[in-house]
């Protein structure tokens, strides 16, 4: 039987880090990841303030910063009116040493964690190995792992469970995934064509108002990305036909030249947490543990923040000694609270806020947004809360 201290499930950008940053501390780390590599998908996309100083801290920053590009403000804009409201992160510069959003794709970091922990002793990285299932007992947890050869019976101490949304092992814990699915799906769609051009003044990140057809326009470095709510009765042969896509980005655009896309997709959108994170020595981070829309970039962002907790607390417990289980089972009641108190409380008032202009007058929240954007107290507190920095505070207060 194979033995390892800590056993990673998923490769994506929460199991990687999970697996590089213990790996570094010298603590022996197996990562295994059911595909064959990090694919190369347009979901997350922006890395926000802390979690470029977590990067830092692992000496990737540099690497990622060339991947990528810097952001240091973004727009709330009505789509009727064309009104404009700017943030600027720079104005953190006295709290961060980032102070702006990285555009970068959530692969590139999975790929460059993947590739560095295979350099890295103790430390390595199996693709193609899918987790089936695990018992555990007082000592330690016996997973069981799927190769293109035959079913691998692997020994740990502990298993963090980062094998994202559909997890097998959340499934296992038995444990509630507690909350509610939206109707309509997500679509993305992402063009070399310079969206620029069409508009005036555009930020590389654009939350966009609209009651009938809210958008949100990023540029990544290859490409502008557009994400568009859906009708629920359409199809998705139709949503992801060429005269869907065309028709999106005539309204956008405001004419009808044909628009190439390098990707399409639609997506499910979820608000869920769940009840547990911590299952004896079985831990769960990220996707596996908590859904919920992209409004705002918290996602990819609150599971590398699951992660650097539970890393610190692995590192405290091998290290120095800790208490495992008192130490895993505060991880699980601070990453816990913050995803409910927190990320799901932001992404659904980010997402209302969206939705709620009905025309070019300015709706309740649109004023609400300029009276933060004006008042400078106010504006602090708000970039400090949509920048992440406010839940890492809060958690740091939890026991
Ligand atoms: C359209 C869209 C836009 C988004 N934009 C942002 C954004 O800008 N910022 C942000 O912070 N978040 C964003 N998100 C959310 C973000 O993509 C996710 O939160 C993030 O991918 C979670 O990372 P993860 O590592 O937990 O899970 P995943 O990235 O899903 O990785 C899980 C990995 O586990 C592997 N796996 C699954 N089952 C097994 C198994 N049994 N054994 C072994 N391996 C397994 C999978 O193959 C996968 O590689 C967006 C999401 C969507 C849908």
């Amino acid at each position: 039987m194979r033995r390892t201290q800590v056993l990673v499930a998923g490769g994506g950008p929460v199991g990687a880090t999970a697996a590089y940053r213990l790996a570094q501390a010298g603590i022996d780390v197996l990562l295994v990841e059911v595909l064959p590599f990090c694919p190369e998908d347009m979901r997350a996309s922006t890395m926000h303030p802390p979690t470029l100083d977590m990067m830092a801290e692992l000496g990737l920053l540099e690497e990622l910063e060339s991947q990528g590009l810097r952001a240091p403000s973004y727009h709330y804009r009505n789509r009727r009116s064309g009104d404009i409201i700017e943030f600027d992160l720079t104005e953190l510069s006295d709290i961060s040493k980032h102070p702006y959003r990285l555009q970068c794709e959530q692969f590139k970091l999975s790929r460059l964690l993947t590739t560095k922990l295979e350099a890295l002793k103790p430390g390595s990285v199996n693709f193609q190995h899918r987790v089936l299932a695990y018992d555990q007992d007082a000592d330690g947890v016996t997973v069981y792992v799927e190769t293109p050869m035959a079913i691998e019976t692997i020994r740990a101490d502990f298993l963090i469970a980062a094998d994202g949304s559909n997890s097998t092992i959340r499934k296992w814990t038995r444990t509630e995934f507690e909350g509610f699915t939206y109707p309509e799906r997500f679509l993305t769609l992402s063009t070399r064509y310079p969206v620029e051009q069409h508009f005036d003044r555009l930020a590389s990140v654009n939350y966009v108002a609209d009651a009938t057809e809210w958008y949100v326009l990023l540029k990544v470095p290859e490409f502008w990305r557009i994400l568009v709510p859906t009708d629920i009765n359409t199809t998705d042969d139709e949503l992801l036909s060429e005269s869907y896509k065309d028709a999106v980005f005539k309204r956008l655009l405001g004419d009808d030249r044909p628009i190439e896309t390098s990707h399409r997709t639609l997506y499910r959108v979820h608000q869920r947490v769940v009840k547990e994170f911590c299952h004896g020595r079985v831990l769960l981070a990220g996707d596996a543990a908590h859904l919920n829309n992209p409004l705002g970039g918290f996602g990819m962002n609150s599971g590398i923040h699951d992660v650097w907790n539970l890393t610190t607390k692995l590192k405290d417990i091998y290290l120095n000694g800790a208490n495992w289980q008192a130490e895993t089972e505060r991880y699980g009641r601070q990453r816990r609270t913050i995803a409910q108190s927190f990320v799901q409380a932001q992404t659904i008032e980010n997402k209302q806020t969206l939705e709620a202009a009905r025309s070019a007058e300015r709706s309740p929240q649109e004023l609400k947004m300029q009276e933060i954007a004006e008042t400078p107290a106010l504006r602090r507190q708000y970039l400090m809360r949509q920048s992440m920095y406010e839940s890492l505070q809060q958690e740091a207060g939890i026991n």
